[in-house]
């Protein structure tokens, strides 16, 4: 090929954003084609729509195929131009003046003719310098598209990280009303006795919060490491043959290194602080067997078990496989004040509480979360989370492992939940009016 028809060649070949030859290409819907990684690493900026970066038409299609034909002929551009670049390029062995054309991937090293029939190469493969290069930019692109992945998903666990400090300060702040209003309840004059509570809460609340502060710096910082990592590898793809060879070894080594150093979210839990004699007071309003109904469902994957009348903050919960003991009262509480314990000793999986209406068929348990209030608790990932209806609220605090007290307090329209084996209080709903009447509710979930 003259070197005119190769410079015409290999500037239709020539990805727009990196001045480069294609590397895994890919062609948009206006028609225009890019590096993979050039795109990747100018649409990750943020910008939506995404557009372009030619003729600035919108893309809608998340993913992309690679574009096979540009790719090969991308590979022949690259073999043309160190053909072309030889002699600048090429490296001279020392003991034989001859040029060293093949790879010893066994070694990592450039090798001529002769060197390679050496004694101790004798077990190796070699191959041509450029067909190793390209061997080796696919082995570089995979694992961009794994550093790249982690990047996504790293990305993810921060935005939820950064979501967890936002409710983690909103649950403080409402939990200290819940706090007064807990001592409040019992005596007036216990005032005093609630202010080590309250600092405690405070001193450890702003604790948790340098760490969740911390971890979202990590991750940031993680993420910028892995983008940054991603661009340079890209640059090594685009290097000439020899120079990628060469420096291949080191550089995925360091891409497995950085990968193992994942950060790890922050879990914040706050310590259950007892209330001195809170369930002594409590049980002055012991009632005993609330729960009348008893059902128990098999349901399958797909079943919902547990859904709300409507579900406006999508708090359906679907129970996934095994059986579920569903049991409530027939009698519901109109007035006064009422305090039961239930035992989810072997359970990881339950909700429990009062609830105005509980309507149940074979797959279905309806409660409308409009009308009842409820505490969950749920396993996901060895990583278990407490939270209420209505708000949907998270509780950062210590999973319960015994019993669970529920104090109704029907005429002031409060309802508070009590881990009993640590005597601290889980949640309260704070006072309210209730209407309806209300049913004890459990539902607990058998151990899969
Ligand atoms: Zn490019
Ligand atoms: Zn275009
Ligand atoms: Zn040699
Ligand atoms: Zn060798």
């Amino acid at each position: 090929m003259d070197s005119d028809t190769l410079e015409a060649f290999q500037s239709e070949l020539t990805c727009s954003i990196c001045m480069n030859c294609f590397l895994d290409p890919i062609t948009i819907d206006c028609g225009h084609s890019f590096c993979r990684p050039c795109l990747s690493l100018c649409w990750e900026e943020g910008q939506s729509p995404r557009n372009c970066p030619e003729c600035r038409g919108i893309e809608e299609r998340p993913h992309f195929q690679t574009n096979i034909v540009l790719k090969s002929l991308a590979s022949l551009a690259r073999q043309a131009r160190a053909d072309h670049d030889h002699s600048s390029e090429e490296q001279i062995c020392v003991t034989h003046q001859e040029a060293k054309g093949l790879f010893c991937e066994a070694d990592q090293t450039l090798l001529c003719g002769p060197c390679s029939e050496r004694p101790e190469h004798a077990a190796h493969s070699h191959s041509p310098i450029h067909k190793a290069a390209e061997e080796s930019r696919e082995k570089f692109l995979k694992r961009m598209s794994s550093l790249w992945k982690m990047r996504e998903e790293m990305q993810l666990i921060l935005n939820q990280e950064a979501k967890k400090t936002r409710s983690f300060k909103k649950y403080v702040t409402l939990r200290k009303v819940m706090i007064k209003f807990e001592y409040q309840r019992r005596h007036p004059l216990l005032q005093e006795e609630k202010k080590p509570h309250l600092e405690a809460l405070k001193k450890e609340a702003k604790e948790i919060c340098l760490q969740l502060k911390e971890s979202v710096f990590r991750m940031t910082q993680y993420i910028e490491r892995l983008r940054e990592m991603y661009r340079e590898l890209t640059e090594m793809c685009h290097k000439p043959d020899t120079e990628l060879l060469q420096a291949m070894g080191n550089v995925l080594e360091m891409t497995y290194l950085a990968q193992m150093q994942t950060p790890q979210p922050v879990n914040p839990e706050l310590t259950c602080w007892p209330v001195a004699g809170i369930l002594d007071t409590l049980n002055n309003f012991r009632v005993d067997n609330v729960l009348t109904q008893t059902t128990i469902h098999h349901l399958s994957l797909d079943d919902a078990s547990v859904m709300s009348g409507d579900d406006p903050q999508g708090m359906s919960r679907q129970l996934d496989g095994g059986e579920s003991f569903v049991a409530w009262g027939a009698q519901a509480f109109t007035s006064g004040r009422h305090y039961w314990e239930l035992d989810v000793t072997h359970f990881s999986n339950w909700i429990l509480g009062v609830s105005k209406d509980i309507l149940t068929s074979d797959t279905i348990i309806r409660i409308n979360y409009e009308e009842a209030f409820l505490l969950f608790s749920e396993k996901v990932n060895d990583q278990y989370s407490l939270f209420t209806n209505s708000p949907p609220l998270v509780q950062f605090v210590k999973r319960p492992l015994g019993k669970i007290g529920v104090f109704l307090d029907y005429d002031n329209g409060a309802l508070s939940f009590y881990d009993v084996s640590r005597g601290s209080l889980i949640h309260s709903f704070l006072p309210s009016s209730i209407s309806s009447p209300l049913k004890p509710f459990l539902c607990l979930r058998s151990p899969r």
